[in-house]
C-alpha cells in the first residue's frame, strides 16, 4: 500500500475530495444557521482518513457527510476504543474563519489515543484535517454573536474482531455541527449535584483521555443529579478531593485574587481552563493548581475564603456555579465577576475583537 503522504509535500496527506451533490442550498443553510441550537445539523462534509497496521494512515477523504458502515464486529462497538476531541471555528468581522490552539487538541488527541491502545495521528494530519473540511464548508461557520462552527475530531476501532487487543484498523473523521450561543437567555449559574454514589474516573484509569467511556460512565450519575433539579454533576476522587463536572473543568477563586484548580491524574486537562488561568496570571493572579477537597471547598464558601467557584470548557466557555447540593446539604455559592471577566477577554480573542498576543489562533480558510 503507498503512503500518499509520499506522494505529496512531506507532512501532508493527498486528500480526494468527493463534492456533495445533494448540499444544502444557501437558503437551507442560512435557515439551519439560523438558531442552530448544539449537536443536531452538520455540514456537507466530512474528513475521513483510514490507519491500519500495514497502511499506517491513508486513504484520506473529504467526502459527503452521511452514514458509516461498519461490521457489526467492529472492536469499537464492544470494547469502547475510541476518542475524540471537542474544539470550535470562529467567524471574525473580516469573514476569516479560526480555531483556538488547535495544536493543544492535536496533543491531547494523541495523549488520550495512547491510553486507549490506539495509533497517533500526527499533528500535521489533524490540523490538515480541520482545514480540508474549511476548504469544502467555510459557508457553514455562522456569523452571528457566540455562534460557532463545533468541530468534532473522532477516532474509533473499525476491525472486525471479537477477540480482545489492540484493533488493527481505526478510522479518523472530522464532522463539523453549527453551534449557537450555548446561553441563550444570557449566562446564568448553574446547580451542581455532588456525585457521593458514583465516579467518573479513576486512579490508573481513562480519566485524563477523551474518550467515550467517561461520558458513558457520567449518564447515570448525571441523570441522578437531574432528578435532584440539578442542571450538572461533580465528581470526587477516591479521597474526597474535587476533580470535575461530567465535561467542564472546576475553578475556585479565592478573597485574595488566587485561583484554585484541581490537579490530578483523573481530569481531562482542558485547554480552556489553561488559557483562563493564563489569562489570570497574566493580570497578576496567583494560580494554584493541587488536590481541593470537598471540605476546603464547603469551608472555603462558609468563611467567604471562596468568592465565587465557575465551571469551564470550550462549549461554554465559562459557567458561573450557583449552588452545591448533596443528600444532606445545599450550599450557596457566592458569586463574583472574575469568571465573566475572563471569559469576556477569551472570547473577544476567539472572535478576533480582542488582538491575539499569544499566538492562541490558527486561521482555517487560508
Ligand atoms: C473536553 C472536556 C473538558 C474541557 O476541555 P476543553 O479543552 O476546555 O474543552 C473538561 N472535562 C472533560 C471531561 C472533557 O471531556
Amino acid at each position: 500500500m503507498t503512503d500518499p503522504a509520499s506522494n505529496t509535500e512531506p507532512g501532508r496527506l493527498a486528500f480526494q475530495v468527493t463534492k456533495n451533490l445533494a448540499a444544502a442550498s444557501p437558503a437551507e443553510r442560512e435557515e439551519k444557521l439560523t438558531d442552530p441550537g448544539f449537536g443536531t445539523v452538520f455540514t456537507d462534509h466530512m474528513v475521513d482518513i483510514c490507519w491500519s497496521e500495514k497502511g499506517g494512515w491513508h486513504r484520506p477523504r473529504v467526502q459527503p457527510y452521511g452514514p458509516i458502515s461498519l461490521d457489526p464486529a467492529s472492536a469499537v462497538l464492544h470494547y469502547a476504543q475510541e476518542v475524540f476531541e471537542g474544539m470550535k471555528a470562529y467567524r471574525h468581522a473580516d469573514g476569516g474563519i479560526y480555531t483556538f490552539r488547535p495544536e493543544q487538541n492535536a496533543r491531547r488527541f494523541n495523549r488520550s489515543a495512547r491510553r486507549l491502545s490506539m495509533p497517533e495521528l500526527p499533528e500535521e494530519y489533524f490540523l490538515q484535517a480541520l482545514h480540508e473540511l474549511i476548504a469544502v464548508d467555510a459557508d457553514w461557520v455562522p456569523g452571528g454573536a457566540e455562534q460557532t462552527l463545533y468541530l468534532r475530531p473522532f477516532m474509533f476501532a473499525k476491525e472486525a474482531f471479537l477477540g480482545v487487543r489492540p484493533a488493527k484498523k481505526y478510522g479518523f473523521y472530522v464532522i463539523g455541527s453549527p453551534a449557537g450561543s450555548y446561553f441563550s437567555g444570557g449566562v446564568t449559574p448553574v446547580s451542581i449535584w455532588l456525585s457521593e454514589n458514583y465516579a467518573r474516573a479513576a486512579e490508573g484509569g481513562t480519566g485524563a483521555a477523551k474518550t467515550g467511556g467517561n461520558y458513558a460512565a457520567s449518564l447515570l450519575p448525571q441523570a441522578e443529579a437531574a432528578e435532584q433539579g440539578c442542571d450538572q454533576v461533580v465528581f470526587l476522587d477516591q479521597h474526597g478531593n474535587v476533580e470535575e463536572l461530567g465535561g467542564m473543568n472546576i475553578v475556585f477563586v479565592k478573597k485574595d485574587g488566587t485561583l484554585v484548580t484541581p490537579a490530578s491524574e483523573t481530569i481531562l486537562d482542558g485547554i480552556t481552563r489553561n488559557s483562563l488561568l493564563e489569562l489570570a496570571a497574566d493580570r497578576g493572579h496567583g494560580i494554584e493548581r493541587r488536590p481541593v477537597s470537598l471540605q476546603e471547598w464547603r469551608d472555603g464558601v462558609a468563611s467567604g475564603d471562596i468568592v465565587e467557584v465557575f465551571a469551564c470548557g470550550t462549549a461554554a466557555v465559562v459557567t458561573p456555579i450557583g449552588t452545591l447540593t448533596a443528600a444532606g446539604f445545599t450550599d450557596e455559592q457566592p458569586q463574583g465577576s472574575l469568571g465573566l471577566s475572563l471569559r469576556e477577554e477569551l472570547t473577544d480573542i476567539q472572535y478576533g475583537r480582542r488582538e491575539d498576543t499569544r499566538g492562541w489562533l490558527r486561521r482555517l480558510d487560508a
